[in-house]
């Protein structure tokens, strides 16, 4: 019998399996796509994940991001982080580099997509693995998060206003070094430089689809401009709805991890920071064979992202804010230096 079975081998699922192995579990991971795996993403890396990705011995070539740009029609506000860069990151790089260093530390990845299991007082079987702990790290719509709810955990509350996020890159030197947000009422764009050629759009919108990415950058007409005549580096991916309210992570021996534990969206961009930040407290359960301290964990290290990201969600669904944030982030910039290295450093 190993120790831990990860389902789900993504950056969370990689990183904590990488964690684990170095606090001296043995890991499988079950994982059904190939390496490197894209999914769409603002591909930001904050300061704070940079270092957390540095301390688990991955250091992915990218961009380096030097603060947030906030724009709207008529207004601009930056700030720059005070502690570090960020990096702007492909998200197969990123992967392939998670992977490698897996790989190297001798962590095995079974090609398997992991669709039932059982839980017995002493291990959790899946895929003919007998694990330990089985760790759920299998998204947004996570499989193993669903069985468990099915099999009468509490559900998931209902997401009021589902947001959804597309993502495509384009051929172009950056012309920033910062992740550039642009606002319009009902969404987002962020431009992400992920080398010295391809920046990233990441759509954050109301409404899903795909096909007409195009259309729908039209509606930020200062982007739009700037991409003109710029060749697609990358197809159309989606995501969502973002939204996935878990009220808990802990089910015995199985237990939920990065955005398979809970997401609320991608308007601060912590997504990853925080799935890092989780990966480190779980492997730190598991290694003392406590997994119910994780709940308490859990909440420690999400909580403050989701705190702001549910802010800021909220005023921009209010309509006399939403049209202030640029101007208000653009009048009081200690205010907004704050507030974005909060998030930076999160
Ligand atoms: C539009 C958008 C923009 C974003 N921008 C940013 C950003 O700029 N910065 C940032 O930090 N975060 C961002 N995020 C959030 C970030 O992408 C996620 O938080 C991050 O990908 C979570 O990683 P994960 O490993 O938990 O999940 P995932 O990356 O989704 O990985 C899950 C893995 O599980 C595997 N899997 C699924 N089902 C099974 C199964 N049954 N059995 C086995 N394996 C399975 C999948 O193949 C996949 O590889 C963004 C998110 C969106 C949607």
């Amino acid at each position: 019998m190993i120790d831990v079975l990860v389902v789900g081998g993504g950056p969370v699922g990689l990183a904590t399996a990488i964690r684990c192995t170095l606090a001296g579990l043995s890991v499988t991971v079950a994982e059904p796509r190939g390496t490197p795996i894209d999914k769409a993403c603002g591909e930001g890396v904050m300061p704070a994940a940079v270092r957390r990705l540095t301390a688990l011995g991955v250091k992915p070539d990218g961009h380096p991001l030097r603060g947030i740009r906030y724009v709207d029609e008529r207004h601009c506000a930056e700030a720059r982080f005070r502690h570090g860069d960020g990096l702007g990151v492909r998200r197969t790089v990123l992967h392939a580099a998670l992977a490698e260093r897996a790989a190297a530390l001798g962590i095995p990845v079974r090609p398997a997509r992991v669709t039932a299991f059982t839980q017995q007082a002493s291990h959790v079987t899946a895929a003919g693995i007998e694990a330990r702990y089985l760790v759920a790290a299998d998204g947004l719509h996570s499989t193993i998060r669903r069985i468990l709810e099915r099999s009468g955990a509490p559900g998931p509350r209902r997401s009021a206003a589902p947001r959804y996020g597309l993502r495509r890159h384009y051929r172009v030197a950056p012309w920033t070094d910062l992740v550039e947000v642009h606002l319009t009422a009902k969404a987002e764009a962020y431009v992400t430089p992920v080398s010295a050629d391809v920046v990233g759009i990441a759509l954050l919108l109301p409404r899903p689809g795909g096909d007409d990415f195009e259309a729908r950058l039209s509606a930020f007409p200062a982007l739009s401009r700037r991409l003109a005549g710029a060749a697609c580096a990358s197809d159309v991916r989606g995501a969502g709805p973002m939204r996935q309210d878990v009220r808990r992570r802990v089910y015995g021996r199985v237990l939920l991890v990065g955005d398979a534990s809970g997401y609320l969206d991608a308007l601060t961009g912590e997504g990853l920071g925080v799935g890092l930040a989780q990966a480190e407290v779980l492997a730190r359960c598991l290694e003392a064979d406590q997994p119910g301290d994780y709940e308490r964990a859990w909440r420690k290290v999400s909580g403050p992202a989701w705190r702001l990201t549910a802010g800021l969600l909220w005023s921009r669904n209010q309509r006399l804010l939403a049209s202030r944030l640029v101007p208000a982030a653009q009048h009081v910039p200690w205010l907004f230096s704050t507030v974005v290295n909060h998030v930076a450093q999160a």
